[in-house]
């Protein structure tokens, strides 16, 4: 595969401004040459040329926090439970379309069944069309607690179990989901949630002495405020992060994956199917705190990447800048949110080989008809996604 993107406004993701009239030449699915498209040497006759004018390239788009095993929408978490052969077939289906939507990596943080692992199997071996997956198999959280199809622990060691399990199981990242108790299921005398700092560092210790990076869902008061001082890698939509909390994360280098596209599609559904008051009220809560949480962790420093939580809140797949504009909306610059989706991103997951437009980095692009520095819903319209040198869309 050798192909010329021709004379393109270049937004690389290292942080350097964009390049006007630049070309880049893609061979063995890698970036080959940069530079000033007057400049390029080769012969127009045996490269495939693409018209890179009146277009931007950056470089392709990475969703931390989707689960290909649900299409999201408004009752998401039921569709979780369906038969398994609807939730793998459709996990291609959701896994395709949002590679068409500019994401060429994603990590699919929790699914029932381990489906994930499968998905992100075949999408190695190119059996899919579908973004480059790191998948956590399911979700770890305490018995008693949110999602009934976790893998379910008690005590240290049986975290420690529950972690190895996954690993051998084909995880590639750990999930510790900390909620408070299921209505009903908290015993006399026992704490407001069912974690501690201390518990949930045991989870930290297990999976980094593996080598392996440990995202850690919080969304209520209580679980954010053990989730920011544990030093897990990432802490996923954290909408009750105070400034405290954001501190301690900045000192720990956890990141933020906020998934503000979840209170997004809740708000829509619910004049769309006509929720009940409480969820209403619960989507306005998770969106003022979220707001505050977000432009918190830029004051404090927090680093930020990008996830929608596609499949996993109510928010649909393949809408990935919806979730860029919401960051802007918080106070994020349309280019500290492409950070987010690209090179901070690509931190977060370990890509070091994918992230920027850089000599020698595998060649996963996206070509944009308008420039999304300027406005950032620009990401939605896509002229063409390559994937490791290939034009997948
Ligand atoms: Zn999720």
């Amino acid at each position: 595969m050798h192909v010329l993107i021709d004379e393109v406004q270049l937004w690389d993701g290292t942080g350097s401004p964009a390049k006007p009239r630049t070309s880049v030449e893609i061979r063995n699915g890698r970036i080959h040459w940069i530079g000033p498209a007057s400049q390029w040497q080769g012969s127009r006759a045996t490269v495939r040329i693409v018209d890179g004018r009146a277009r931007m390239l950056i470089p392709g788009l990475m969703d931390c926090h989707v689960h290909y095993s649900s299409p999201g929408g408004p009752d998401w978490i039921t569709r979780f439970s369906d038969p398994l052969p609807e939730i793998s077939i459709r996990a291609v289906e959701l896994a395709e379309a949002s590679l068409r939507s500019g994401v060429t990596t994603a990590r699919d943080v929790g699914a029932p069944h381990g489906v994930s692992i499968k998905l992100a199997h075949m999408a190695r071996a190119g059996e899919i069309n579908a973004p480059n997956i790191r998948a956590a198999g399911t979700w770890i959280a305490h018995r008693g607690t949110y999602v009934s199809f976790s893998r379910h622990f008690g005590e240290a060691n049986e975290l420690r179990d529950a972690i190895r399990m996954e690993i051998e199981a084909g995880a590639e990242l750990i999930k510790v989901a900390l909620s408070g108790w299921n209505e009903g299921a908290r015993p006399k005398d026992a704490a407001e949630i069912p974690f501690s700092k201390k518990l949930l560092s045991v989870a930290v210790e297990e999976a980094h002495k593996a080598g392996f990076k440990i995202a850690c869902h919080a969304n209520d008061p209580a679980s954010c405020r053990i989730a920011a001082r544990a030093g897990v890698d990432s802490l996923e939509h954290g909408m009750f992060l105070e400034q405290g909390d954001l501190e301690a994360m900045a000192n720990n280098k956890t990141f933020l994956v906020p998934t503000m596209s979840v209170w997004d599609a809740m708000l829509y559904y619910a004049h769309a199917v006509d929720w009940h008051e409480a969820r209403k009220k619960r989507a306005e809560d998770l969106r003022q705190g979220s707001r505050l949480a977000v432009m918190g962790a830029v004051r404090a420093g927090v680093q930020i990447a990008l996830g929608t939580d596609a499949g996993g809140g109510a928010a649909r797949h393949g809408r990935i800048a919806r979730e860029a504009e919401l960051m802007v909306e918080c106070g994020l610059e349309p280019r500290d949110a492409l950070i987010a989706a690209t090179s901070s991103a690509s931190k977060l997951i370990g890509e070091d080989e994918r992230g920027t437009i850089e000599k020698g980095k595998i060649a996963d692009l996206v070509l944009l008809d308008a420039n999304p520095l300027e406005n950032v819903g620009a990401l939605r319209l896509i002229s063409a996604v390559f994937q490791g040198g290939r034009r997948v869309a």
